[in-house]
C-alpha cells in the first residue's frame, strides 16, 4: 500500500522505517532534512511538501506530530492536506492532542469526504522502534477495520475505544492516572525509606499487595530496587518529565472543557512543572521522587 507519513520524529521516525520494513510505499515529509534523508536511506520517497503528500496519490495518511497546534496547520491550513486531498483517502493522527482538537479536525476531513482516526500510542520511543506500541483509536469501525492492518506493522495492541476523539480520551485519562500513580509511589517509598524499611523490601510488599501498579513493579522511582528501571541510571532515557507534563495539560484542558474536576491530576501537574522548572523535564518523571528525597541523600 502506499502510505504519507508525516512528522519523522523520535516517535514517528522509527514509525514509518516498520511500515516499509512491512512491504509498503511510504512517501513522507518532515520540516528538519536530516529526519526526511533517515527515511530517505531506508527506501522512503521524499515527497517535498505537505501539499505535495497531498497529491501523490496515497491511499491512507499518518501523522506523528508535537501537538495540536502543528496537527491543525497540517490538516487545516492553507496549504494544508484537506486543501489538496482527493475524497476517500484515509486519514490517521497518531499525535497524542486534546480530544476536542481531535473532533475537530476529523468533522473537517469528514466534510470533505474523508474517514479520519485519532490513534494516539502509548509505549515510548522503544515500542516505536520495535513495532510494540498500543494504539488507542477513536473512529467509525469500519474506518477502525481499514487500519488495522496497517497499525499492525508499528504496534501489538491495537483498541477501538468508540467515536472520533475517544483515543485521544483513553491516553490522557490513563496518562493522567500514570502520572498521578507515578508520584504516589514516590512518596510511599521515600516515607518507608525515612522510616528504616529496606527500598527493595518494601518494593517487594508493595508488588504483592494492593499498592502495586505499573509505577512501583515496572519503573520503580527508587534507585536500585529495578535493575533496568530509569531510576537505576540517573533517570535517562524512558518516560521524560516534559513528555507527562505536557499530557497532565491535556487532561486538565479536556476536564475544564467539560466542567470535570480533577483534582489530582491538577496537583501533578504543579507537582511535574515544579520539577522541570528546576532543570529536570529531561529526565524519566519517576525522578519526581526527589522532591521527596533531597534530605536523605548519603
Ligand atoms: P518529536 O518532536 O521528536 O517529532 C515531531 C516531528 O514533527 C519533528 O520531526 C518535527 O520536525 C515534525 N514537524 C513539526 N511540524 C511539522 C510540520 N508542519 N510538517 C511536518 N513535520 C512537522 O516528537 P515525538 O517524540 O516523535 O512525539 C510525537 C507525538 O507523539 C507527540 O504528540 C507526543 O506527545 C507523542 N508521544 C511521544 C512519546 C515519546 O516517548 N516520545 C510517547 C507517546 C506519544
Amino acid at each position: 500500500m502506499h502510505i504519507g507519513f508525516l512528522g519523522l520524529g523520535n516517535m514517528g521516525g522509527p514509525m514509518a522505517q516498520n511500515l516499509l520494513k512491512a512491504g509498503h510505499e511510504v512517501s513522507v515529509f518532515d520540516l528538519s532534512a536530516p529526519a526526511v534523508a533517515a527515511l530517505v536511506s531506508a527506501g522512503a520517497r521524499d515527497a517535498g511538501s505537505v501539499a505535495a503528500i497531498a497529491k501523490a496519490e496515497v491511499e491512507v495518511i499518518i501523522t506523528m506530530l508535537p501537538a495540536a497546534a502543528h496537527v491543525k496547520q497540517v490538516y487545516l491550513g492553507e496549504d494544508g492536506l484537506l486543501a489538496g486531498l482527493p475524497a476517500g483517502v484515509l486519514l490517521i493522527d497518531s499525535s497524542t492532542i486534546d480530544p476536542l482538537s481531535a473532533r475537530e479536525v476529523a468533522k473537517a476531513a469528514a466534510a470533505r469526504g474523508n474517514p479520519m482516526l485519532d490513534a494516539p500510542v502509548s509505549g515510548g520511543t522503544l515500542g516505536a522502534a520495535a513495532g510494540t506500541l498500543t494504539f488507542m483509536v477513536g473512529g467509525a469501525k469500519a474506518d477502525f477495520e481499514r487500519a488495522q492492518p496497517i497499525l499492525a506493522a508499528m504496534g501489538k495492541n491495537i483498541v477501538h475505544c468508540g467515536d472520533a476523539g475517544n483515543g485521544q480520551v483513553a491516553k490522557v485519562a490513563n496518562n493522567m492516572l500514570l502520572g498521578i500513580s507515578m508520584i504516589g509511589v514516590a512518596e510511599a517509598m521515600s516515607l518507608g525509606v525515612a522510616l528504616g524499611i529496606d527500598a527493595k523490601v518494601l518494593a517487594g510488599i508493595i508488588n504483592s499487595s494492593s499498592g502495586r501498579c505499573w509505577s512501583s513493579e515496572v519503573n520503580n522511582p527508587f534507585p536500585g530496587v529495578l535493575e533496568n528501571a530509569p531510576a537505576s541510571r540517573g533517570y535517562s532515557g524512558g518516560f521524560g518529565t516534559d513528555l507527562m507534563l505536557k499530557d497532565l495539560g491535556l487532561a486538565s484542558e479536556a476536564a475544564r472543557q467539560v466542567r470535570q474536576p480533577v483534582i489530582l491530576g491538577a496537583l501533578a501537574q504543579q507537582l511535574y512543572q515544579s520539577f522541570s522548572q528546576q532543570g529536570n523535564g529531561g529526565l524519566d518523571f519517576s525522578a519526581i521522587i526527589e522532591l521527596y528525597r533531597q534530605g536523605d541523600r548519603p
